[in-house]
């Protein structure tokens, strides 16, 4: 899994959505990867602030901005090559 599949799949994973295979492989990444930790802890915060505000999920309009956040995060650095 390289940064932009981890982004893909992220709010799946923190929603515990994903089957076993894709779950070890996001691990692994984040495992070797500061970077996505970062953004990962940054995203977690947010839907938790969100849930501390009673809402139970994050409307998908808010999903697909942090998403695009997100995107332009990684854009902004550099990645390793897939
Ligand atoms: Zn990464």
């Amino acid at each position: 899994m390289n940064c932009e599949e981890l982004v893909t799949y992220l709010s799946e994973y923190i929603d515990q959505n994903l089957d076993d295979e894709l779950r070890a492989d996001a691990q692994e990444h984040l495992a070797s990867c500061h970077n996505c930790r970062v953004v990962l802890d940054t995203t977690q915060k947010t839907i938790s602030i969100y849930r501390q505000t009673g809402r139970q999920s994050i409307p998908t309009v808010r999903r697909q901005a942090l998403r695009d956040r997100l995107q332009a995060a990684f854009d902004q650095r550099d990645c390793p090559p897939k």
